[in-house]
């Protein structure tokens, strides 16, 4: 691979079947049944893949008791198998659990707890399993609002895996985006390598692409986003540079999609939602990952003249999404943000990193930039002039995970380290975690 080859977020720090050499007789044996029995499409991390068998906090264990820092799970994001989710789940699961076609108070409760957590526009919530359904529905809701089906979203985004959603997500491959003549992409505002202020250029090229649905009879539906850029490079600064964009958006009479499966629940570290940041007002939001600390919930949130519409012609039905057991670890969820101070320790813990790496970083040449919000930061690396260099950021992904710490890589060139551990890390766990990387890129 030249360092200019862009390269599919999700492949980005792929485990290589080619290359074996040094795994062990049992990863070598899993490795084989797993491709044998689950097929190709299923990647795995890291040079050496990882059997994980226990989690507690901020850390890992392996099947021989190695401990690792989880510097990159944002699923576990209150902390792996924290106490108060393990026992909300619990006790719901040894009551009941059943279909949303019944009335449960918490299941209402809940959705009145987190619109709370929203501007007032924004005061609906529907729930499904994953990230990629809750997309798959604000796309629905979209067009349906709209009447047309023109979807924009970024040249190495990750939206999800459903049919229409996939189409959305050109970092899984150009196949995923090929046959969707409603899917424009533009590039993402990436205010390292953008001369001139990348709100007003992201605008621009937003607006590009509305023209050229509407030219093209397709019509303009929606842009989808991610307000932190995760598959993109990871992409902070310089707010509100996403405004134009949103203005250029409503204009045209579009609505916006904020994606906040990666930036939602606190990460960022400035707010609960990645998209206050930027000062705007979505239509639609969703979130999942991190909603249910690893139980399968996620949903959207949006204006209810939205919701009213929508429901007036179509029904929507979800056996799993939003049930009671999903919902009491949701719960959980937003009250243990709200008890331990979660958004401000990102903030405050997040800062603590940055200032770190940023001291580190003058005496390494191949640090290009280094770039966060809260407790989601990036390292780019690259090469003599500037160009990225996806090679670096592996090999420091690799020789960060021999030395017990869990990061990744991601952008469209790869070339970005993805750091993203659990909102409950501590100060030794930031300072352990900056030890390990400077004996790394030393
Ligand atoms: N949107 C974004 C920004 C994501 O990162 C992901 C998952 N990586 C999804 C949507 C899809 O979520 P899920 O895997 O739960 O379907």
């Amino acid at each position: 691979m030249t360092t200019l080859d862009r390269v599919g977020a999700l492949s980005v720090n792929g485990f290589d079947a080619s290359s074996t050499v040094g795994l062990s007789t049992r990863t070598l044996d899993l490795v084989e049944r797993r491709r044998r029995v689950l097929g190709p499409a299923y990647h795995l991390m890291y040079e050496s893949p990882l059997e994980l068998v226990r989690g507690e906090g901020a850390y890992v264990y392996d099947a021989d008791g190695t401990r690792y820092l989880d510097m990159y799970n944002n699923v576990a994001s209150v902390g792996h198998c924290h106490p108060r989710v393990v026992d909300a789940v619990t006790r719901q699961m040894s009551r009941i659990n059943t279909h949303t076609r019944y009335l449960h108070e918490a299941v209402i409760g809940y959705a009145e707890d987190l619109v709370g957590t929203f501007p007032e526009n924004l005061s609906t919530a529907m729930f499904t399993c994953t990230g990629s359904e809750a997309n798959d529905l604000a796309l629905r809701i979209a067009r349906h609002a709209t009447g047309r089906q023109g979807i924009i979203v970024t040249e190495s985004a990750y939206h999800g895996g459903t049919v229409d959603v996939a189409a959305c997500s050109p970092s899984m491959g150009p196949a995923s985006v090929r046959d969707a003549e409603w899917v424009r992409t533009v590039p993402a505002p990436d205010a390292y390598r953008v001369d001139g202020d990348p709100g007003t250029w992201f605008a621009e090229k937003v607006q590009a692409q509305i023209d050229d649905l509407v030219c093209s009879g397709v019509g303009f539906a929606a842009l989808m986003v991610d307000s932190i850029f995760a598959s993109d490079g990871i992409l902070p600064e310089p707010t509100p540079f996403l405004k134009p964009a949103a203005d250029v958006v409503h204009a045209a009479g579009g609505l916006l999609i904020a994606d906040e499966v990666q930036p939602g629940f606190g990460r960022l570290g400035a707010s609960m939602w990645g998209f206050e940041r930027h000062g705007l007002l979505p239509d639609i939001v969703t979130m999942g990952k991190p909603m249910g600390n690893g139980m399968p919930i996620a949903g959207l949130v949006m204006q209810s003249s939205l919701a009213e519409s929508f429901g007036r012609d179509l029904r929507y039905f979800n056996t799993f999404g939003g049930n009671p057991v999903t919902v009491a670890a949701a719960q959980a969820v937003l009250d243990v943000i709200r008890d331990e101070e979660l958004v401000a320790n990102s903030a405050s813990m997040g800062s603590r990193m940055l200032t770190g790496l940023r001291g580190l970083a003058p005496g390494i040449d191949s640090i290009g930039d280094i770039r966060g919000a809260g407790l989601f930061v990036g390292v780019e690396f690259i090469g003599p002039v500037g160009e990225p260099d996806p090679a670096e950021a592996l090999r420091v992904v690799n020789a960060m995970k021999e030395r017990g710490v869990l990061i990744s890589a991601t952008g469209l060139y790869g070339n970005t380290l993805k750091i993203r551990p659990p909102l409950t890390i501590e100060s030794g766990d930031v300072d352990l975690f900056l030890d390990m990387f400077a004996a790394v890129v030393a």
